[in-house]
């Protein structure tokens, strides 16, 4: 990790603490291009968009995807407050980008968060109509 990762972590960090002092959870997440320009920032707006996917890290990977040409995406990293959730992290790996720096571990985070009860679990069924669903892919591919 360079001096200038540093920097931009805690801009991350900063950008998170902000995001908490003003009511929404406290994350926050940054692309930062190969020449060091910040490209975009964001903070987790799950609570004032009452939308469970509005995770900064979600939110960056998704802006990526759509804007940067993928020679750009690859050499852009992402900050960001802590280690990307499992739905962000799909999300990152298909946008292209090419590196994430986090502050706190996923691991390191349940250790600072209170205490949550899990979601109820979902169940899964399949996989079943396997010749009527394998018909729109074949198609497309
Ligand atoms: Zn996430």
């Amino acid at each position: 990790m360079t001096p200038d990762d540093e920097k931009f972590l805690r801009r991350a960090v900063a950008i998170a603490s902000r995001a908490g002092a003003s009511g929404e959870r406290p994350f926050g997440s940054l692309l930062v291009g190969a020449d060091g320009t910040v490209l975009i920032e964001d903070h987790n707006t799950v609570v004032s968009d009452s939308d469970i996917t509005a995770h900064p890290e979600l939110k960056l990977a998704r802006w990526a995807a759509r804007e940067l040409a993928p020679d750009v995406a690859a050499g852009t990293t992402m900050f960001t407050s802590c280690q990307p959730c499992p739905m962000c992290a799909t999300a990152i790996d298909q946008s292209g980008l090419g590196r994430v720096v986090y502050a706190l571990s996923s691991e390191q985070f349940e250790e600072v968060r209170p205490a949550a009860p899990p979601p109820p679990p979902v169940r899964y069924e399949g996989p079943a109509l396997f010749d009527e669903a394998r018909e729109p892919i074949e198609n497309y591919y």
